[in-house]
């Protein structure tokens, strides 16, 4: 009951831009929020811990760098030269596989279900996977998410790729920018389409703000199965004049 209190509170508080407020507020009362209501773990229930190190050993890392153009295998995810073209993206990252515990995250996440702050915990296990990967920013980086449609947005209430976006933006210490892409036409559940579908349909559906002119971009989402939506993502960005392209994902489906 009292991680039912805790996830409503938390939610009440994320609804009134709490991600707004200092980092050191926000640290402050999240500690104070564990201590009056502690987490159980998403994995086994084991009381006080979002996830125990025991589940934590359960997480898969994804261990195939892929091209994001062809799908096929890459030296640490870059798109092959012969893949490349001007809208295409640097490079591809995704640090875990869209399984077990990572799934059921993501799953409940997109609904502030109880293992919602499991995406903190895995964000910042990402951060680190990231780090050692060799990602590193210069002075004119931006961090930016994924896009929702607004029907998604109305329904649920918030973005889950801003989650996951705002804590590698703060680790790495890079602005995050949630308004940067906007999605203006709807589209069909991605999940409901075949392969070759899946990029016609969020084909020139995303628009962008000209603040990406000259910079370079993390360009965040929850999970990457085609690529279609990263790729539509990264030509609109392209076409703004963005330099450089980093697709991640914090999971990836392996097909
Ligand atoms: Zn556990
Ligand atoms: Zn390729």
């Amino acid at each position: 009951m009292s991680s039912l209190i805790t996830s409503t509170i938390r939610c009440i508080l994320d609804l009134n831009c709490f991600y707004n407020l200092s980092n050191v507020v926000d640290i402050l009362f999240k500690t104070i929020l564990d201590i009056l209501f502690p987490p159980f773990c998403a994995g086994c229930g084991k009381f006080g811990v979002v996830i125990c190190l025991k589940c934590i050993e359960r997480i898969e890392f994804n261990h195939l760098n892929t091209c994001l153009v062809c799908g096929g295998q890459s030296i640490k995810g870059f798109t092959h030269p012969s893949c490349a073209t001007f809208y295409t993206p640097e490079r591809f990252i995704s640090p875990f596989v869209y399984s077990d515990l990572v799934r059921k995250a993501i799953l409940e996440g997109k609904f502030r279900g109880k293992t919602f702050y499991l995406y903190e915990t895995l964000a910042d296990i990402a951060y680190y996977y990231l780090y050692e990967v060799g990602i590193a920013f210069g002075n004119e980086a931006l961090v930016i998410p994924v896009p929702l449609s607004h029907e998604k947005l109305s329904l649920r209430g918030f973005n889950q790729s801003d989650v996951i976006a705002q804590v590698l933006a703060a680790r790495f210490g890079v602005p995050f920018v949630g308004n940067v892409l906007k999605k203006i036409k709807e589209t069909r559940p991605q999940s409901r389409l075949a392969r070759g579908e899946r990029f016609v349909n969020v084909s020139g559906v995303f628009q962008v703000s000209a603040l990406v002119h000259g910079k370079d971009v993390l360009l965040v989402d929850d999970v990457c199965t085609t690529g279609a939506t990263f790729l539509s993502c990264c030509r609109a960005l392209k076409e703004a004049g963005t330099r450089f392209v980093w697709c991640f994902s914090l999971a990836r489906a392996v097909n």
